[in-house]
């Protein structure tokens, strides 16, 4: 295969709306081994693009963990809040192609339009800018987007019949997360993706810009995801607790072991650096459990 020659570039995207918790680095532990193994650069990116859900401070603390656990980045960390230009240009962009158009319905009106949060198309020739606060939508076409995750396996989802157009700027002025994270990867150069199953779903949208925009689509794993006895992920909303700083050993051979890895016994005191080393020595992607949830307790 040639593959072998192509350059990888992997990346890992936080957003800081907290500090980095046992499932942030998980995700940042699994894109960080499997760009190494495969001689890769691994990049990291501060999604800070929704200030009202930012907690201040913690860019610089998921940073800093990162150093704790040996996660070192490749070249500067770039930061969403210093793009709005290049997401605007975009907008602009697809616009001007008729591919995107100005939207000011509630969601109370796309309920009572639709009956559902399906976007029914209301404003689609809507090309000049509305005089009262407006949205910017994606005008959807109705294909089958597919892809095939390294771990979950083909995917495929009609983005036109599951959400319809959907928005790429807010009404408020903020830049959807979808728009900006497909042009940042494309600028970084990104040939791989390796995140949370919680954003499986959001690639079929990811691609469907990426063809729009006549950008190349990466390869996509889907990790699974911690979740708490109750079923759910992680989160600040979830209260996950910020990883330690003491002692970043035992938390590193967990999440190695989460990740199907398998560490021998005799690295149990090792430090950081001497753990990283051996899972990149040692990476074997498939062995990651192909499930969308995990459920430490019960391993
Ligand atoms: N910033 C997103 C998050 O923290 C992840 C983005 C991505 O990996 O595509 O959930
Ligand atoms: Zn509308």
């Amino acid at each position: 295969m040639t593959s072998k020659t192509l350059p990888y570039v992997g990346r890992f995207a936080p957003s800081p709306t907290g500090p980095l918790h046992t499932g942030s680095l998980l995700t940042a532990l699994a894109s960080y081994l499997d760009a190494k193994a495969n001689h890769g650069l691994w990049l990291v990116r501060m999604e800070d693009l929704d200030p009202p859900r930012e907690m201040a401070g913690a860019a610089e603390q998921i940073l800093e963990s990162l150093q704790h656990y040996g996660l070192h980045w490749d070249g500067d960390v770039w930061y969403q809040s210093q793009r709005h230009q290049q997401y605007q240009q975009a907008v602009d962009q697809l616009i001007a192609q008729g591919l995107a158009f100005y939207c000011t319905c509630s969601r109370s009106q796309i309920l009572a339009a639709s009956g559902s949060n399906r976007y029914p198309g209301t404003c689609r020739n809507c090309s000049t800018p509305p005089n009262v606060p407006h949205a910017v939508r994606l005008q959807i076409n109705d294909i089958d987007i597919s892809f095939l995750d390294s771990l979950q396996g083909l995917q495929r989802c009609n983005l036109f019949q599951e959400s319809g157009d959907f928005v790429i700027k807010r009404k408020e002025g903020l830049f959807a997360y979808h728009l900006a994270v497909v042009l940042d990867d494309a600028a970084q150069g990104i040939t791989h993706i390796v995140r949370g199953c919680d954003l499986l779903d959001s690639s079929f949208r990811h691609i469907y810009l990426q063809q729009v925009l006549n950008l190349p689509t990466p390869q996509y794993t889907h990790l699974p995801v911690i979740v708490n006895e109750e079923g759910q992920k992680l989160s600040k909303q979830t209260y996950a607790e910020a990883i330690p700083h003491d002692n970043p050993t035992p938390l590193l051979l967990h999440c190695l072991e989460l990740l199907g890895q398998q560490p021998p016994s005799t690295l149990k005191q090792a430090p950081a650096s001497e753990l990283l080393q051996w899972g990149i020595e040692h990476w074997q992607q498939h062995n990651i459990p192909p499930i969308r949830a995990l459920h430490p307790s019960a391993s």
